[in-house]
């Protein structure tokens, strides 16, 4: 059996698990992205977990094939660089691959955390036979990674699929980007969150704003239908765009479960533009906690080479 290291780099926890050809987790740890201490130092405390986890999956290093590095963009995959993550401030130019290489004799892989888990989908998840889909998440923020023919698409740095920025609705004011109306300052988990709490007047969390969308409070029904049918002009978008046959959506805010899935699909049914664009399937993602793991294992294995 082959194994592979997946590193998962948040704004709050750093999760590393070491992960079997057939995407299984083995062993697996977490420890706090201090953003009190270097980069460089952080990186040293990874490569130790690294190591004990190695030691403690009893796998030898010759088994190894390799680490895979996920990470919150902007990034430059092709270049090995975190650049200028807004989660990760101090990370500014980190070359993280040559840094660990420094340690490490295997190779090391770095993808953007929402091709990473779109990968992850690919290889275990709901992606498994499909080669054209768009995996969406929408959770603090909002960001995609596209297989298409079968391909994960990089773009020239490889931050393709930073959707979140797409301009949806201007009359729902300014972003922290500068422009108006992105549709992550809408629909995130944070958006959601606090439109909800500006609405009741007192501070809520996204759950707490979906419980009363549950209990049908009238203010927060019809904001929760706008930022639905915000999702759903976002996936019309993605359909006319990338033509995929599946929309798979993660992150915290597809929790919500059906009530989310058939307002997007029902908008999808009216407004795409292709007959058969109007048929895409919009589901949820299978993989939930372990998808940054291991999506970020994966880009070590070959996941793609079944289905070209
Ligand atoms: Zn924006």
């Amino acid at each position: 059996m082959r194994y592979s290291i997946g590193v998962d780099i948040g704004g709050t926890k750093v999760a590393i698990a070491v992960v079997d050809a057939d995407g299984k987790i083995i062993e697996q740890t977490k420890l706090p992205t201090d953003l009190s201490i270097s980069p460089r130092e952080l990186i040293v405390r990874i490569n130790e977990a690294i190591e004990h986890l190695i030691k403690k999956s009893y796998i030898e290093m010759e088994q190894m094939i390799g680490i895979g590095i996920g990470a919150p963009g902007p990034l430059d995959s092709r270049n090995g660089k975190i650049t200028c993550p807004p989660n990760l401030p101090n990370w500014v130019d980190v070359p993280i691959v040559a840094w660990m290489n420094e340690k490490w004799k295997i190779p090391i892989r770095l993808e953007n955390d929402a091709n990473a888990a779109a990968l992850a989908e690919k290889w275990i998840g709901a992606g498994v036979g499909v080669n054209h889909f768009v995996y969406v998440t929408v959770s603090t923020g909002i960001g995609t990674g596209i297989i298409a023919d079968g391909k994960l698409l990089h773009g020239r740095k490889g931050n393709a699929g930073d959707i979140g920025h797409t301009v949806i609705d201007p009359s729902f004011g300014k972003c922290t980007c500068g422009q108006y109306g992105c549709l992550e300052s809408i629909a995130s988990g944070t958006a959601i969150a606090k439109r909800g709490s500006d609405i009741m007047g007192r501070e809520l969390t996204t759950k707490e704003v979906f419980d009363l969308y549950q209990q049908k409070e009238g203010a927060i029904v019809e904001l929760i239908d706008r930022i639905f049918r915000v999702l759903g002009v976002a996936c019309v978008s993605i359909i006319n765009t990338f033509d995929p046959e599946k929309i798979i959506i993660g992150g915290g805010v597809s929790n919500v479960g059906a009530t989310l899935f058939n307002a997007i699909q029902d908008y999808v049914s009216q407004y795409a533009l292709n007959p058969t664009g109007r048929t895409t399937e919009v589901v949820p993602a299978k993989l939930s906690q372990g998808a940054g793991v291991v999506g970020a294992a994966a880009l070590c294995f070959e996941v793609m080479s079944d289905s070209e």
